[in-house]
Formats: C-alpha cells, structure tokens, sequence
C-alpha cells in the first residue's frame, strides 16, 4: 500500500498543467511519510534547509552530501530540489555569506530557485530507508533493526539478517563489493578469509559505535564504513563479527534509488509530474587509491 500524504487528484478535465506539479512543500510532507523525523536522533538536523514551500517542483536530484559538486549538477539538470542525505549545517550556523563553501552552496541554491532538504538519521532508521536498503542490497533474509528507534522497535539503525546460504567470508566481500557503487577506496576486510559467515549486520556511513552491539546481536561481519585502526583492531582480536569496511558514500548512496523511487510513486499516485534522478558524482573525499610499497620489478 501507498501511503501518501498527498490526495489522489482527478485525472481528467480540470486540472491544469501547473496545478499538477507538486510544491516544496508537498515533497517535504513526501519525505517525512518515508523518513518520519521521530526516528532521527536528537543531536541531528533534518528537514528543508532553504527554499520557498510553496515553489512549484517538477524535478529532484537526489545526493548523499549537498556539495558544490552536487550543487552544479542540480544546475545542469534543471533541478527544483535537491535532497541530500546529509544535512548542510549540523551543528546550525549563524552566517551563510559566500565567504566559505557552505555559504556559497546557499547563495547559488537561491540564485537557481533550487531548494535544498535532508533526511539523514531519519532515513537511516526508516522502512526502506539506508540500512533496509543496504541489508536488501546484499540479499540479507529477515533483516530487522541491530537498534531498534525508542520511537517504533520495527524500525531503527542499522540492520542485522541472514544470507541465504552460509558463505566464505571472502566470498560474501565480493559479493558485497559487486552490490556497492564504485568509490575509489573500494572494501576492506578484516577477519578470517576462510571462515564461514552466515549472520550480517550492516549500518551505513560511521559505524565504529555499532561494533558492540553487532557482536551482542551474534552477527558473523558487520558491514559499515569509516572503520579507524584502533577500535576495528581491539575488536577483531575477540573475534567476530569480521569486518568489512566500505567507504561512508558508498554504503549511505544505496539509500537514494529507494527513495527517489518511492518519491516518484507517490507523485504518479496524486496524479502528480515528478521526474527525479540520484547523483552518481562519488562525494567521498578521495579520488585515487594506489597500492603501496615499491613497484613490482618488469
Ligand atoms: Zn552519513
């Protein structure tokens, strides 16, 4: 079933073009059917960060991080919106002169009419939302939350399910580096490569604080990103879970098709015009990864 703030318009006759399209306003209501903001966790910011609710929106571009990057490709395609998951200011701001780059992303966002929203802790906890997406993306059976929100158990951060058949640790990481996007420092593994793993837990972006409650739930690997020497270390010296770190875009990024998708459904669903498209420029920080060490002799 659709659950759609939006009431179904009727398809023929009165409506005109223009009243088909939806308003910031609408799409803001959209998000928070998808990402309802009780799931967010205090300290974090969702929600519009600049625009006029009443603006009409025909396209959205969808992005992890609400980069000047992101902002140009918005440009490009014509975009009314952009929503990120990421906010702009997280921890609020009391300038956005075009001083330093966040400000500037402001400006140019006014200048073009283009609105700007975030789900971020929200969508991470959601029904469909980045860890349900990157438990499904990896094919995880019965996955449920790994800490279920206060605000509704059935839904939380983060995922822990179970593969389909028993499988070789390093088996399971290709897997898992096939159903990522490309991000230039790829996966990294840790743990023992033979093992047989069965039971994956799975949190997008920095996962570092989830490592104890991944091993409490019983899983096999916990796959996240932004795994740092010391805590991955001490924790595989007790075992498992193993670890595979994937990079903080790749592993939030799978989020987006989903709710572009669901975006565009409700739209068609009120009898709405909505065309959406999810960015695919790689907002993590590096661009190139090399081996290292002294080249092979020719
Ligand atoms: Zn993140």
């Amino acid at each position: 079933m659709i659950e759609s703030p939006l009431h179904p318009r009727p398809s023929a006759g009165e409506a005109s073009s223009a009243a088909e399209e939806l308003t910031v306003a609408d799409v803001v209501a959209l998000v928070e059917a998808a990402a309802p903001s009780h799931l967010a966790e205090s300290w974090d910011s969702n929600g519009l960060i600049c625009g006029d609710p009443e603006a009409p929106v025909a396209s959205i571009l969808l992005a992890v991080d609400p980069v000047a990057s992101v902002v140009d490709e918005a440009i490009e395609r014509g975009a009314d919106m952009i929503i990120t998951h990421h906010p702009l200011y997280l921890r609020g701001t009391d300038r956005v002169a075009a001083t330093d780059p966040k400000g500037r992303v402001v400006h140019r966002l006014i200048r073009s009419g283009i609105a700007l929203l975030n789900a971020h802790t929200s969508l991470d906890a959601a029904h469909g939302g980045i860890a349900a997406a990157l438990a499904a993306s990896i094919g995880l059976l019965g996955a449920v939350p790994l800490e279920p929100s206060p605000a509704d158990p059935a839904q939380g951060i983060g995922r822990i399910g179970s593969l389909p058949v028993p499988t070789r640790l390093r088996d399971f990481a290709d897997a898992v580096a096939a159903a990522l996007p490309d991000s230039p420092p790829g996966i990294l593994v840790g743990g023992d490569l033979d093992a047989t793993v069965e039971t994956i837990a799975v949190s997008g972006g920095a996962g570092d604080s989830l490592l104890a409650r991944a091993r409490e739930a019983g899983a096999d690997v916990f796959l996240t990103a932004d795994l740092r020497h010391h805590p991955a270390s001490e924790h595989l010296e007790t075992g498992r879970p193993y670890l595979i770190c994937g990079t903080h875009w790749a592993t939030e990024w799978v989020g987006l098709p989903p709710l572009a998708q669901r975006l565009a459904t409700a739209a068609e669903y009120g009898g709405r015009r909505l065309s959406t498209h999810v960015s695919t420029i790689c907002t993590d920080p590096w661009a190139l990864r090399l081996n290292t060490g002294p080249a092979p002799v020719r």
